[in-house]
């Protein structure tokens, strides 16, 4: 099988100045696109979401190395196959893509950790696919992988292992939720925090995972389940899915308090600041559990006093890619969806153009929107 002529937002330089609208940091380039290898697929991508994962590479935070297709949320359908014989994909095949290509071979995938897996952290780390180098080429040479994805494209190639089949009658822009915000959000509730019905849960911020956690925690039972946001709009979104309240960050915790009753028995910290952890730390109560789902800037501190780790009782969870299994959960959480238990279309803020895509990410900057997806132009691709 030949390569193909693809387009692909790239991205450049780390830390241009926003806003992005003005300074565009993502260009939409015609890359070339290799052939999937045997463990690869290739896919056309259906629909991609914008997350602050993405935004964090744009604006510093996460450093990758350059220049890099990015994008990494993604519904996409099986084109070929490296493997002819592939035991478990077929062309037409519709698919979640996951962002953590687990080897299933290391010690931690053999654990039942694939959400740990050194080979893919390995691979995602230096922007290479899981089975090495890179399958993008642009005419400057080599264009990195977004976390084995890179789904702000018209069509990618994948390792086999970073996509979940699904079934091909779910809205594009819905599946897309799936592969990140959703296995990250309500796998933190359910996987990592282990919520049980009838505890009380406390979620710090509500972008799309914070939002997704507090979905999981509502079909989750627990009870009572209260967001904190700085945003007016998202914290009216939560109370109209069924938080009992939603704060803002000034108010601290005595409105909380007193709603509970006391202190919570889970927290989950989304916002990717070490002063919010803090904060959620001090939130929960004395052996409650405190999940954090955020990727603060790596020079970021976090201090509590060490005491109150053994006199409080309480437990630090870290929760990479919600503690999942992609292929074992995100046929169960749009199981759930279909049952209207999940109903993450709620997260959904637009459907746009790839061509908009510099300035929706100042929309997401901003926090005005929660999960915009970008449709790329399937038109534009051209095999060699
Ligand atoms: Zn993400
Ligand atoms: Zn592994």
């Amino acid at each position: 099988m030949a390569g193909m002529k693809i387009t692909a937002a790239v991205l450049g330089a780390l830390a241009v100045p926003a806003p992005y609208a003005a300074s565009r940091p993502l260009a939409l380039t015609e890359l070339t696109l290799d052939p999937p290898r045997v463990g690869e697929l290739l896919v056309r991508i259906e629909a991609a979401g914008l997350c602050h994962s993405d935004l964090s590479v744009i604006n510093g935070d996460r450093a990758r190395p350059l220049p890099m297709a990015l994008g990494h949320e993604a519904a996409a359908t099986v084109v070929a196959t490296g493997d002819p014989d592939d035991s478990l994909f077929r062309p037409g095949d519709r698919v979640v893509l996951s962002f953590l290509p687990a080897c299933g071979e290391c010690v931690r995938c053999l654990g039942g950790e694939g959400y740990l897996c050194a080979n893919g952290a390995a691979s995602n780390g230096a922007g290479t696919m899981l089975r090495g180098g890179c399958r993008l080429h642009g005419d400057q040479g080599d264009v990195h992988h977004h976390l084995g994805i890179s789904a702000f494209a018209d069509h990618a190639v994948v390792d086999r292992r970073s996509a979940v089949k699904i079934d091909a009658d779910i809205p594009v822009e819905i599946a897309a939720l799936f592969g990140c915000a959703v296995m990250t959000g309500v796998g933190a509730v359910w996987n990592s925090a282990a919520l049980r019905p009838g505890e009380s849960i406390v979620i710090y911020g509500l972008g799309g995972v914070g939002l997704a956690a507090l979905l999981g925690a509502i079909a989750g039972g627990g009870q009572p389940v209260v967001a904190i946001d700085p945003v007016p709009a998202k914290r009216a979104l939560a109370l109209e899915l069924g938080a009992a309240g939603a704060f803002d960050p000034a108010e601290g915790e005595a409105p909380i308090v007193a709603l509970l009753g006391g202190k919570p028995d889970v927290v989950i910290e989304t916002v990717g600041k070490a002063r919010v952890l803090e904060a959620a730390y001090a939130m929960a109560r004395r052996g409650g559990r405190i999940v954090t789902v955020g990727l603060p800037n790596p020079a970021e501190q976090f201090s509590i006093p060490a005491v109150s780790i053994v006199g409080d009782g309480k437990t630090i969870i870290g929760s990479y890619l919600g503690s999942a299994i992609p292929a074992r959960d995100i046929p169960r959480y749009i199981g759930l969806w279909r049952a209207g238990r999940l109903p993450v279309e709620r997260l959904l803020t637009s459907v746009s153009s790839m061509a908009d895509i510099n300035i929706l990410f100042d929309r997401l900057a901003s926090g005005e929107a929660i999960r915009q997806i970008v449709l790329p132009d399937h038109a534009a691709a051209v095999p060699l």
